[in-house]
C-alpha cells in the first residue's frame, strides 16, 4: 500500500541536519508518498491540508514541517498542536521530541485533560512547543498560563474529527492566535463538509490529498460475520462473544483490537474474554488518566494482545503490532469504519478487519459502508484460516 520512493531518500529533500539526524535516528529513511509531497510545501510556510489513509506518516509530516520552520532564536511558545484525544497528543509529543532530539531545548510539552493543571502551568514556563487537546489548551490560555503572541504554526491532526466535536473551541483558540501564521490540517478523512469549515481557518491552503477515492487500506482484507438475532441483548452478546472467541482461537494475531460502542460493554466484554482464557485490557473515556495511558502503553510494549476498546482509540493509535481489528458493534459511521480498521496495517504493514453483525440493520449498515468506500466486505471464510490476518 504504501510505496516507499526507490530514489529519494530524506537525505535528498533539503532538510536541516539536525532534523536529518533525528528522523534517521528515529529509523526514517525514506519519506512515505504523503511526506514526499507535503514537506516541500510545509517547509515553503505554505497553509495546508493534507490527506492520506492511516499509517502513511502524517505525523512526521507535521513534525518535521514544524522542526524545520521554527525560529530557533524565539525562545516562547510558537508551535501549537491539537489532538482529538489525549493519547494521540502524547503520541505524538513522543515522534515529534524524537525527530527533534537534535535540537538544543526543544522543550516540547503535552498539555491534556485528566492530568493536573498545576504541572502544565510549570511546564509552560519554558515551552516552545505545545501538543494537547482543545479542552486543556483553551484553558491554560484563559488562565493567561499559555501566551499565544509568537505562534506561528497552528495544527490540527485529525482536522474533521476536531471541528465534528470541538468547533467552538477550536474557533476559540484560533481567535487567540497572530493573523500571520501557518496552519496545517491533517487527517484519512475528510468529508466535504468538513473541508469547507477547515479552509474558514485557512489563507489560500494548499491540498495534498493520497488516494482520496479510496481511503481504505490495501494492506487490510475486509470481512464480516453475521450472526442470527436473539430477541434479548444479552444472548447476542453471548453469541458475539463466542464468535470472536472462535476466530481469536483460529487465526493467529500478533496483537488484536477490539472495538465497542459503549464503555460499559467494553469492559464487560474484556472481563469476559478474560475469564474465558484471553487476557484482555480494556481502555475507554470512563478510566482514568492514568489507565489509559498504561492501557496504551501495555499495547505498544506488547504487554498486552487484546485490547478492548470505545471509539476512544479509533483513531490516530500507533501500535505496530496489531494485525487484528474485531468490530463488536457497527461504528455510527464509515469514517469510524475506516479510522478503526486503519489500526491494523501501519505502515504498510498487513492485517485483517472482521465486524461480527447481526442480521438485519448491522448487516445492511456494513454493506453501505462498504459501498461508499467501494471496498469490498467478504463473508469470513468457513473454515477461517489460520493466516487470515
Ligand atoms: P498516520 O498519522 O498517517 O496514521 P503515523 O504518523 O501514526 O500515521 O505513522 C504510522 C507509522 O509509520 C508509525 O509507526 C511511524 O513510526 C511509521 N513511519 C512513518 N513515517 C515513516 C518512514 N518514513 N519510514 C518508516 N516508518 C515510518
Ligand atoms: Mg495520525
Amino acid at each position: 500500500d504504501i510505496e516507499l520512493s526507490e530514489h529519494v531518500e530524506f537525505k535528498d529533500m533539503c532538510l536541516t541536519s539536525r532534523v536529518l539526524e533525528g528522523l534517521n535516528d528515529a529509523g526514517f529513511v525514506r519519506p512515505s508518498p504523503v511526506q514526499l509531497r507535503s514537506i516541500p510545501v510545509g517547509r515553503c510556510g505554505l497553509d495546508m491540508i493534507v490527506q492520506a489513509k492511516s499509517g502513511t506518516g502524517k505525523t512526521c509530516v507535521y513534525c518535521v514541517t514544524a522542526l524545520e520552520n521554527m525560529n530557533l532564536d524565539i525562545k516562547t511558545l510558537q508551535v501549537l498542536v491539537i489532538c482529538p484525544t489525549r493519547e494521540i497528543a502524547m503520541q505524538g509529543a513522543d515522534v515529534m521530541r524524537s525527530i527533534g532530539k537534535k535540537i538544543e531545548n526543544l522543550h516540547c510539552h503535552t498539555f491534556i485533560g485528566g492530568l493536573p493543571v498545576q504541572e502544565d502551568r510549570k511546564k509552560l514556563e519554558a515551552c516552545r512547543i505545545a501538543i494537547g487537546t482543545p479542552g486543556r489548551i483553551k484553558q491554560l490560555i484563559e488562565e493567561k498560563a499559555l501566551i499565544t503572541d509568537h505562534i506561528r504554526i497552528f495544527i490540527l491532526d485529525e482536522a474533521d474529527k476536531l471541528i465534528e466535536d470541538f468547533l467552538d473551541s477550536i474557533n476559540w483558540i484560533y481567535s487567540c492566535l497572530p493573523k500571520t501564521k501557518q496552519m496545517i490540517a491533517l487527517s484519512a478523512t475528510f468529508p466535504e463538509s468538513m473541508t469547507k469549515s477547515v479552509k474558514n481557518f485557512m489563507s489560500t491552503p494548499t491540498a495534498i490529498r493520497l488516494n482520496s477515492t479510496d481511503p481504505a487500506l490495501l494492506g487490510i482484507r475486509q470481512y464480516y460475520e453475521k450472526l442470527e438475532r436473539y430477541p434479548l441483548d444479552q444472548q447476542n452478546f453471548i453469541a458475539k462473544i463466542c464468535c470472536l472467541i472462535s476466530i481469536l482461537e483460529k487465526i493467529a494475531f500478533q496483537q488484536c483490537l477490539i472495538f465497542s460502542n459503549n464503555q460499559s460493554k467494553a469492559e464487560a466484554f474484556a472481563k469476559y474474554l478474560t475469564n474465558k482464557g484471553w487476557p484482555a485490557t480494556h481502555i475507554s473515556g470512563s478510566l482514568n488518566q492514568d489507565n489509559r495511558i498504561s492501557a496504551i502503553s501495555q499495547l505498544q510494549k506488547f504487554e498486552c494482545r487484546i485490547l478492548v476498546t470505545t471509539d476512544l482509540t479509533a483513531r490516530g493509535i500507533d501500535a505496530q503490532n496489531v494485525n487484528l481489528v474485531v468490530n463488536l458493534d457497527i461504528p455510527k459511521d464509515h469514517e469510524t469504519y475506516l479510522h478503526r480498521i486503519g489500526r491494523a496495517g501501519r505502515f504498510g504493514s498487513y492485517g485483517a478487519a472482521i465486524s461480527i453483525v447481526l442480521e438485519g440493520n448491522e448487516t445492511s449498515q456494513l454493506l453501505k459502508f462498504s459501498q461508499i468506500s467501494q471496498s469490498e466486505i467478504n463473508r469470513l471464510p468457513d473454515p477461517i484460516p489460520e493466516n487470515l490476518a
